[in-house]
């Protein structure tokens, strides 16, 4: 409400008087005796004249007189009488008309003065000297004044001396042309120094003669909307730069993930090929800086994705422990080379089957463990996995990663979450880095839920620890559970190992299993054991044995294990690294299986079955054709790779090379499509930046083309964009897979054999005239009788058991997949390999190997793949065999 005081106060707004209902009486009152007045006149004068009668009149008396006065008399003194009654009666109607409209003008300034108290803008009059002569109450809030100041200050007190110029601008127009101004935007100073934003509209107050006497104007003030619209130019402007910083990092990207795409493939084959000692190590640390620079791209690419928002979360299934075996077999050689023990425990209650973003998880766990390899120069690193909290669906999981290094000073803790610091940021460190990795890390785990944190004591070592949150998948069970006929519940098992954590982890793993594990530390303490275990008539079922034990013991331990004649124990080796030559060597001293360091249980698991079952059915043991655990053999693919960077282009040429694929390389989009419309293809490689056509563009005209002919060729995207929605696009243009640079043969190979499922390439020289093939049936058939020594009755019968064993083989195959039986495909595909083998059918035999590799890691979706090929190839084999059969026959 308005401050009636301030009104009252000001000099314009005393009350008028007949705004007083005391006065108002007595004005009204005045009509009534003027009127009486007259009367009293007339009275008065009739009594006068009465008397200066009786004094002059020679005759009558005053008493006489004043009741019987003559005709003239009484006119006159009746003309004195009705004058005063005109007069007075004039004079009250005069008076009631002022008064009625005086009336209303104080009932239209009252409204008046209500409307300008009411406002809530400011209204304020001024005069030629500056001062306030009128304001209302908002004006004085605006103002901060109070009103008795306001009337003694000077407007320009209010100004600042550019705004004083503005306003005083704004009055020198209105002084001249006599007219308003409207929206004048300026900024005031309160009387506690703070500045607002205030827009007027300015207007003349004119005095008699129409002279200007001074200004008035109403005053609004837009502080905030002033700041809402700065808040919002600066939002757009912050959008405007995020967005270009964004494309700026894409580029960026882009431009340095090309030539380290390169860098990287050519040398992981250069390191293939025979090389002196001096330039493998040389290439090594190509390797490594390569690798280096590759992480620090991701991780200012990841903290300026992550502060644009930019980032997004993915959510998929996945079993914990199998990814925390898989993480942590990515660093295990780094651990192993600085002699480090890496191990990881989940406890029994976490459930396996977890939803969320795995990889954005592996990226903030492979940053902690990285960090504790490099901060750690001896004793373990250990990942403990433990829930925080659990309910049917959802799941807090905590991860603390505990390393025995260097350490982190109290005061230094906290500063290491921020980015670009490190605990020693001296130009003299020991350590290199950017000091973003756990500024990104902190960030991921914050945006999927958790915290992350540390505890650390200089020179003892350091716990990072974090939570995430996850959804529990409804089918999850804890841990890898065992196949129901397998029943290991009772089985003695000796657990070699030096490192107590990893003894008491693998102890734990197998009680879970219901077996009865013995600990020992050392290679001599296993030999104890097994001779008391002797002594007392009974044996060990298995041993567990680490391959790096200190004593150096480990070997010597299983070839006493296998040389004791009666024993049954069969040994279990876990060893850091699984080459080609370590494991053809273990498997010669008789060890059952291998498992590789840090142990999933799901590993241990399959290598305890498979050397227990070696007791029944002694197997085959089995290689990898290159060490590394991964199958490169592909069919003799035609692939057309669209790529413009010469040595993008040289590098997959020889990445195709040497899985016997045949690329055919052209520079665009345009040179694609030409190339696509001469020849056939089975697959094609896109670059998405190219020049004169890119591959979005090129692939949209392929799949437009397509339309017409009614055939699909599949299309993989390799782009070195990282950015979100890239996948998205490709996928939109008509692509079917996507890799990202630099390009990792391994997902390259997965994504050619997600897209060719089956290249069907055998049966046209199968289904082909067979006099056209009879050259290379010749070559075949020899080759295949030189294996049976010429000895073609042997070769007869046994091709004839191929043709009548097979086919069941083939179908038990195809139900072991539907039923997701990995030990029946196993055996099965193991088999089949043998029979392909003997008959020197290299395409089955590598699709049996692959389907019994894919059977041990339990890949069903690959293995229903690659189950086409075999049945395929043994098909178009048996035709062959046929023929050739009836060759021999006829000779
Ligand atoms: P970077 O390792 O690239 O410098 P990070 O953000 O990953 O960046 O780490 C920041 C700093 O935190 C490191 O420089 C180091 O000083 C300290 N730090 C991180 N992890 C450990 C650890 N496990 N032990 C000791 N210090 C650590």
């Amino acid at each position: 409400m308005a401050d009636i005081q301030t009104i009252k106060n000001s000099p314009k707004l005393k009350r008028p008087e007949f705004l007083d209902p005391e006065k108002k009486t007595s004005a009204a009152r005045m009509a009534d005796r003027v009127l009486l007045l007259g009367l009293g006149v007339a009275f008065a004068y009739w009594i006068f004249a009465s008397l200066i009668f009786a004094l002059t009149a020679t005759s009558g008396t005053f008493v006489h007189n004043y009741f019987n006065p003559g005709l003239n008399e009484v006119l006159s003194r009746l003309l004195v009488f009705c004058f005063f009654m005109i007069f007075g009666s004039h004079v009250g109607y005069t008076m009631r008309q002022r008064q009625k409209a005086d009336e209303a003008l104080a009932g239209s300034e009252e409204k008046y003065r209500t409307i300008i108290e009411n406002m809530e803008d400011g209204y304020f009059e001024i005069d030629f000297r500056g001062r306030f002569t009128f304001f209302n109450d908002s004006f004085r809030k605006i103002s901060g004044y109070g009103a008795e100041q306001l009337r003694q200050l000077d407007y320009r007190r209010l100004l600042t001396p550019a705004e004083t110029q503005k306003v005083l601008a704004a009055f020198g127009k209105v002084n001249r042309t006599g007219t308003n101004i409207k929206d004048l935007g300026f900024v005031i100073v309160r009387k506690d120094g703070a500045r607002r934003w205030v827009e007027t509209s300015v207007s003349p107050i004119t005095g008699r003669h129409d002279r200007l006497v001074g200004y008035r104007g109403l005053l609004r003030d837009v502080t905030r909307r002033r700041q809402a619209d700065a808040l919002q130019q600066e939002k757009m402007a912050a959008e405007a730069a995020s967005r270009s910083k964004s494309e700026f990092l894409a580029n960026m990207s882009h431009e340095i993930r090309t030539p380290l795409n390169a860098i990287i493939g050519l040398v992981e084959l250069l390191l293939e090929s025979p090389l002196s000692r001096e330039q493998r190590e040389d290439l090594k640390v190509v390797q490594s800086a390569a690798f280096a620079l590759l992480s620090v791209i991701n991780d200012i690419l990841d903290f300026s994705k992550i502060e644009a928002g930019k980032l997004e979360l993915e959510r998929s299934p996945f079993n914990l422990r199998d990814f925390l075996g898989e993480a942590l077999k990515i660093l295990a050689v780094k651990a192993h080379e600085k002699n480090l023990e890496l191990a990881y425990r989940v406890a029994p209650d976490v459930p396996d089957r977890l939803v969320g973003d795995h990889h954005r998880f592996r990226q903030v766990l492979l940053n902690l463990i990285g960090n504790a390899l490099k901060f750690t120069d001896s004793g373990e690193i250990v990942v403990f996995a433990q829930c925080r909290t659990v309910d049917a669906d959802h799941l807090l999981l905590h991860v603390a990663v505990r390393d025995t290094g260097v350490g982190i000073a109290t005061g230094k803790q906290a500063l290491i979450f921020e980015a670009f610091r490190q605990a020693d940021g001296s130009t003299t460190r020991k350590f290199g880095g950017t000091g973003l990795g756990l500024a990104v890390s902190a960030q991921l785990v914050n945006l999927m839920g958790g915290q992350i944190g540390v505890k650390s004591v200089l020179g003892k070592g350091s716990i990072f620890h974090f939570t995430i949150a996850f959804d529990v998948d409804a089918k999850s069970a804890d841990g890898p559970e065992l196949p129901d006929d397998m029943d290991l519940s009772g089985r003695r098992i000796l657990v070699v190992d030096d490192n107590a954590t990893n003894l008491k982890i693998l102890c734990e793993m197998l009680a879970s299993w219901k077996m009865v594990p013995k600990p020992a530390s050392s290679a001599a303490a296993g030999m104890a054991l097994l001779k008391k275990m002797g002594n007392s008539g009974a044996v060990f079922d298995l041993a567990l044995i680490d391959s790096d034990l200190s004593d150096s013991g480990a070997l010597s331990l299983a070839r006493q294990i296998h040389g004791r004649g009666g024993d049954t124990t069969r040994v279990v080796m876990m060893l850091t690294t699984t080459t080609a030559k370590e494991t053809a060597f273990y498997n010669e001293t008789g060890v059952g299986a291998l498992v590789t360091k840090p142990v999933r249980p799901s590993d241990l698991l399959d290598a305890i079955i498979k050397a227990l079952s070696v007791a029944q059915a002694p197997a085959e043991k089995r290689v990898d054709n290159n060490g590394s655990g991964h199958d490169f053999s592909l069919p003799p693919l035609d692939i057309l790779v669209a790529e413009d960077t010469p040595f993008n282009q040289k590098y997959i040429r020889r990445l195709l090379d040497t899985w016997h694929c045949r690329a055919t390389i052209v520079e665009n989009g345009r040179l694609a499509i030409d190339a696509l419309d001469g020849q056939h293809f089975d697959l094609v490689l896109m670059d998405v930046q190219m020049p004169e056509m890119d591959g979005l563009t090129a692939t949209a005209r392929i799949r437009d083309l397509e339309k017409k002919r009614d055939r699909h060729i599949p299309i993989i995207a390799m782009t070195a964009h990282a950015m979100r929605g890239d996948r998205e696009r490709c996928i939109d243009a008509g692509m079917d897979d996507y890799v990202s640079k630099p390009i990792s043969s391994i997902a390259l190979l997965e994504a050619i054999r997600r897209v060719v499922p089956m290249p069907d390439r055998k049966p046209e020289s199968v289904d082909a005239d067979p006099s056209t093939s009879a050259g290379d049936d010749d070559g075949e058939l020899s080759a295949i009788l030189e294996a049976f020594n010429n000895d073609g009755a042997f070769f007869k019968d046994v091709a004839d058991m191929f043709i009548s064993d097979y086919p069941p083989m083939v179908e038990t195959v195809k139900k072991a997949i539907a039923d997701r039986d990995g030990a029946l495909l196993s055996r099965t595909a193991h088999a089949l390999k043998g029979m392909a083998r003997n008959f020197q059918i290299d395409g089955a035999a590598d699709a049996a190997l692959q389907l019994e590799q894919l059977a041990d890691q339990k890949q069903f979706g690959m293995a229903g793949i690659q189950f086409r090929t075999l049945a395929d190839e043994l098909a178009g084999f048996e035709r062959r065999l046929k023929q050739m059969v009836a060759r021999v026959s006829e000779d």
